[in-house]
């Protein structure tokens, strides 16, 4: 905001900025608002629809309260409109992602050849679940060198409550729009083609593999998804040698379906979205999640990277920290907390729909057609994290039997009334079923073991 409020102020706009510590700052909105209607003698009020359910209510309610004329004005950063989504899916009872994005791929004449997919497929889904192999390098990272010393000292000084670490005079995140366009540019030039290949791996050796990392550039705005979007395919069509239709696919549906159908799915589902817990989780997050300290290798990969960086990658979120947390049974809400707290891009409209829906299952199925939930038998296939794990990957039971393996088990027991019905949950309740009785109970009892102290594990 500051590098922004520079920016317009160097091209001849008039701006006022009022920082954190500025005794000026009312600290509010409405008294900040009130105080610079009233010292600039405002005489119209517009405002930029916020991505926010708090704040656009918020804004609302001032708006309402002015004896001056308001107005407010879309954002141009996104593809749709915030009820587009719910207008589109009107009298059914699922969100599915896939007609979405089909039909934004159309709508937008993206990867198209006529009507029809380009290369003959919508998705190349399947040709996108390598794990990291190390036939193709990691390429050198883009990480810029921002000083934020003064920002930092400020939220010291400000008493500002703060978790994970912080180089600020190193702060590698772009913090301007340049920046954030020659992050995009190393990424197209440098990752782009094995993005899609490997875009499920996950390595203790390297925290962000061929992901963008533009997340945070993008929902700060320094991007647009269009133009991320045509430049991704810019660079595909220059070389199609090198980058592979499902790489460049694979990413186009993160931004142009993904990213469009969570924020559609935000503003169809709230505020009740903020409130559902389908499985009545109530647990606490293990205190682990803050400071990255358990045995459990895949987690303490996971939220050390996420403490010290500010940033997990997809399944990392969903499959290894979002996982354990739906079969552990924590309350949706701490972990909504957790997640808004940790990282970079957090920002609600993207952050709730992602672990709340599709991450707990709360809204019971609007958005995941199951549960996202595993043993450790995904991640030992997507990871190298089982090699150097206290705990063993194949053992349901016993010393050092893997948590994910009991908890798994336990999870499809606690909630089979919940989950029978479910077409896609069937096969794991036949699993289930077959299992010997002696298996069972011992597999049961250990997940209880585990539950009754998550934060020894
Ligand atoms: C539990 C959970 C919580 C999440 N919370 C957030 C969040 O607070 N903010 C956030 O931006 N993303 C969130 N995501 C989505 C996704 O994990 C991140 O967008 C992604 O990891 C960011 O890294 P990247 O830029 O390297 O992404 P890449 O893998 O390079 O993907 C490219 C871009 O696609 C978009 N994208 C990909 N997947 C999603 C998705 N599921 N929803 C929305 N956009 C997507 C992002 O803008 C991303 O920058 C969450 C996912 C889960 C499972
Ligand atoms: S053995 Fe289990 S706990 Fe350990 S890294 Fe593998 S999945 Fe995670």
């Amino acid at each position: 905001m500051r590098a922004f409020g520079e920016r317009l102020r160097d091209l001849g706009h008039r701006i006022i900025f009022l920082k954190l510590d500025d005794p000026q700052n009312r600290q509010t909105l409405t008294g900040n608002i009130a105080y610079l209607l009233q010292k600039e003698k405002i005489s119209h009020f517009e405002y930029l629809l916020p991505d926010e359910y708090r704040l656009d209510l918020q804004l609302r309610q001032i708006a309402e309260t002015l004896p001056i004329s308001c107005q407010t004005a879309d954002t141009q950063h996104f593809l749709t409109e915030r009820g587009e989504l719910e207008a589109f899916f009107a009298g059914k009872k699922r969100y599915l992602m896939e007609s979405f994005y089909r039909w934004m791929r159309k709508r937008y004449d993206i990867l198209m050849d006529n009507d029809k997919p380009f290369g003959g497929k919508w998705n190349y889904d399947q040709k996108n679940r390598r794990a990291y192999d190390h036939r193709v390098p990691v390429p050198q990272p883009l990480f810029f060198e921002n000083d934020v010393s003064d920002i930092y000292r400020t939220i010291r000084n400000q008493k500002v409550a703060t978790l994970g670490e912080i180089q600020p005079e190193k702060l590698i995140w772009p913090t301007t729009r340049l920046q954030a366009l020659a992050l995009l540019r190393s990424f197209l030039d440098d990752f782009l083609p094995a993005f899609g290949t490997y875009q499920d791996a996950m390595t203790i050796e390297n925290w962000h593999l061929f992901h963008s990392r533009l997340s945070f550039a993008l929902n700060t705005k320094l991007l647009q998804p269009l133009e991320v979007i045509e430049a991704a395919i810019d660079t595909w069509e220059k070389r199609p040698s090198r980058i592979k239709i499902q790489q460049v696919e694979g990413f186009v549906r993160q931004i142009l379906g993904w990213r469009e159908y969570m924020r559609g799915i935000y503003w169809a589902l709230m505020p009740d979205l903020a409130a559902m817990n389908y499985f009545d989780h109530r647990a606490d997050l293990p205190e682990f999640y803050w400071t990255g300290d358990t045995r459990i290798n895949c987690l303490r990969a996971a939220l050390s990277q996420s403490l010290k960086r500010a940033y997990a990658h997809h399944i990392q979120r969903l499959m290894v920290t979002g996982n354990f947390a739906l079969l552990a049974g924590v309350h949706p809400d701490a972990v909504d907390e957790w997640y808004l707290g940790i990282y970079i891009d957090a920002v609600e409209w993207v952050e709730l729909p992602n672990t709340r829906a599709m991450s707990q299952f709360a809204d019971g199925g609007r958005i995941a057609t199951k549960p996202y939930v595993s043993s450790a038998r995904y991640i030992h296939s997507m990871s190298d994290y089982c090699d150097n794990c206290d705990y063993t990957w194949n053992i349901r039971h016993g010393d050092m039997a893997c948590p994910f393996n009991s908890l798994y088990w336990d999870f499809l027991n606690r909630h089979r009334r919940r989950l029978r019905k479910n077409p896609r949950m069937g096969m794991m309740y036949r699993s289930w079923d077959r299992m010997d009785k002696k298996e069972k109970r011992q597999v049961l009892i250990q997940a209880a073991a585990y539950r009754k102290d998550l934060s020894r594990l």
